[in-house]
């Protein structure tokens, strides 16, 4: 991942977001407070048009800025969440694209989504099972993982686009699974036993956000 690729991902989700607020919302709604969509749009737009004012030394640079406008920008859970996560991402990213630096690979990208759940699992103290975007994230993190480490020395453009794919599966099949779940974290916990039977918003964010990487990587 280079400077041009993070930026393309931070509009690619901000472009699926504003295709899927009404969705977002919708699912929010009915186990939540109903501002899932507006508060990733509030998020996404804030970032997009932060990174349209910096310099970036590198993809670390985009990512960090990312996450700081989200925290910054976006009121509920989702905003510190993902914000962390991508401050996370970035730092770990730290160095690599920049100057004379080579572009992070896909091994080195997986190492830095890792970075990004226990930012994520430090912050919410969810654990798969718990019906939030830690479902989604998780077997992500893993596809992305294999795929990398069955790459080889991981340096090609492809194998970085083929764990994305794998990784975007993965979150929508984790995502898909939250539905019979009972929520254990958030204000869905709040519902109890009526959690059960909607899909979790934020796993539904975390899907598109992994869709969103696969459909730039791909490109
Ligand atoms: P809020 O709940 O403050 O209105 P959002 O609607 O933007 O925030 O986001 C709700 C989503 O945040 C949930 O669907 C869930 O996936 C995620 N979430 C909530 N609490 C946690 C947590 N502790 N850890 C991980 N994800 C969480
Ligand atoms: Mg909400
Ligand atoms: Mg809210």
């Amino acid at each position: 991942m280079d400077i041009a690729l993070a930026r393309t991902w931070v509009q690619a989700i901000a472009a699926a977001v504003d295709a899927q607020k009404d969705q977002l919302t919708q699912l929010d709604s009915a186990i939540g407070d109903a501002d899932h969509g507006a508060n990733m749009q509030r998020g996404f737009v804030a970032a997009t048009a932060a990174l349209a004012e910096q310099e970036p030394a590198g993809p670390g640079d985009v990512l960090v800025k990312t996450g700081s406008t989200l925290i910054s920008s976006v009121g509920g859970a989702s905003g510190p969440l993902y914000g962390s996560v991508f401050r996370a991402i970035g730092k770990t990213l730290a160095g690599a694209g920049a100057g004379s630096e080579p572009a992070a690979d896909a091994r080195r990208f997986a190492d830095a989504l890792s970075a990004g759940l226990e930012s994520l699992q430090r912050l919410g103290a969810a654990a798969v099972g718990d019906k939030t975007m830690v479902d989604a994230y998780v077997p992500a993190l893993e596809a992305f993982q294999q795929a990398a480490e069955g790459a080889g020395d991981g340096g090609k453009a492809g194998d970085f686009a083929a764990a994305a794919r794998a990784a975007a599966e993965a979150a929508e099949e984790g995502m898909r699974a939250t539905t019979p779940l009972q929520a254990r974290k958030g204000r869905a916990s709040y519902l109890g036993t009526r959690s059960v039977g909607h899909q979790d918003p934020g796993a539904t964010s975390t899907a598109l956000i992994f869709r969103a990487l696969a459909d730039v990587t791909a490109a």
